[in-house]
C-alpha cells in the first residue's frame, strides 16, 4: 500500500520513497507504531514553521544570561522555553560582526525541524549541499546576502544526530524592543544563515526569486558527490 500524496501526476517510487514505506510498513505489522501515530508525527511537522526558532532567538537577544546557556546547550536552553528537541543535540552557532554562519547536511537534509519547520526545497538540493561547503562566499551572494571579505564564514555540516542553528546578529536600531516584536525580524533563512535577520522597519525581503533559482537543477556533475565531504 503506497500513499499517493498531492495531486500531481504519477511517479514511480524512488528507492528512498520505498524503503520509507516498507519500514514504515513493518514497524505497522509488528505493533511498534500505527499509522495514526505516523500521521500525528507528520501533521505535526508540516503545522510547524520557523516560529519557535525565531522566539529562541529573539529570548537570546534580550537577555545575555540565556544567551549564554544557549551557546552552551542549545537542547537544554530550549527546553527552558518549553521547546522539546527530542533525543538530538542541538548546536546554537552565533554570528558576529567577524564570523557568519551557515548550515547544511552535505549527505541529506538533516535541520532543525522542530525550531524551524520542515525544510525549504533548496535546502535539500544537491546543489546547495555541494556548493555551500565549497564556495559559501558566493552561495551567499546568491542568496543576495553578501558577506564582506574581512568576515570570516563558517560552513556546519548537520548528522542525523546533531543539528545547528543560527543566531542571527541583532539588527541594528532595535534597542528597546520586546522579545515579540524581536521575533518578527527573525526568518528561518536568517537562522539557516543564508540570509540576516530582518533590518527594523524593512519590508520582508524578496527571497522567494532566490529560493525558486536554487530549487532548479543547475548542472552540477563538475562539483564532488556529497559523500566526499563527510
Ligand atoms: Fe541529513
Amino acid at each position: 500500500r503506497c500513499r499517493m500524496s498531492g495531486l500531481g501526476k504519477y511517479s514511480p517510487l524512488t528507492d528512498f520513497q520505498l524503503m520509507e514505506v516498507s519500514l514504515r510498513e513493518l514497524l505497522g505489522e509488528k505493533g511498534v507504531v500505527s499509522d495514526a501515530e505516523v500521521d500525528a508525527v507528520a501533521a505535526d511537522m508540516k503545522s510547524r514553521g520557523p516560529e519557535r526558532g525565531a522566539k529562541v532567538v529573539a529570548r537570546a537577544w534580550t537577555d545575555a544570561a540565556y544567551k549564554q546557556r544557549l551557546l552552551a546547550d542549545g537542547t537544554k536552553a530550549c527546553e527552558e522555553l518549553g521547546l522539546d528537541v527530542p533525543a538530538l543535540r542541538l548546536v546554537v552557532v552565533e554570528n558576529t560582526p567577524q564570523v557568519h554562519n551557515v548550515i547544511v547536511c552535505t549527505l541529506c537534509s538533516c535541520y532543525p525541524r522542530m525550531l524551524l519547520g520542515l525544510p525549504p526545497d533548496w535546502y535539500k538540493s544537491s546543489n546547495y549541499r555541494s556548493r555551500v561547503v565549497r564556495e559559501p562566499r558566493a552561495v551567499l551572494a546568491e542568496f543576495g546576502t553578501r558577506i564582506p571579505d574581512e568576515v570570516a564564514i563558517r560552513v556546519h555540516d548537520s548528522t542525523a544526530d546533531m543539528r545547528y542553528m543560527v543566531l542571527p546578529l541583532r539588527p541594528a536600531g532595535t534597542e528597546g524592543w520586546n522579545e515579540q516584536r524581536l521575533a518578527g525580524l527573525v526568518t528561518r533563512d536568517s537562522m539557516v544563515g543564508v540570509a540576516r535577520a530582518r533590518t527594523a522597519g524593512a519590508r520582508p525581503p524578496p527571497t522567494r526569486a532566490a529560493a525558486c533559482r536554487w530549487a532548479t537543477a543547475r548542472p552540477t556533475s563538475s562539483f564532488p558527490t556529497a559523500s566526499t565531504w563527510k
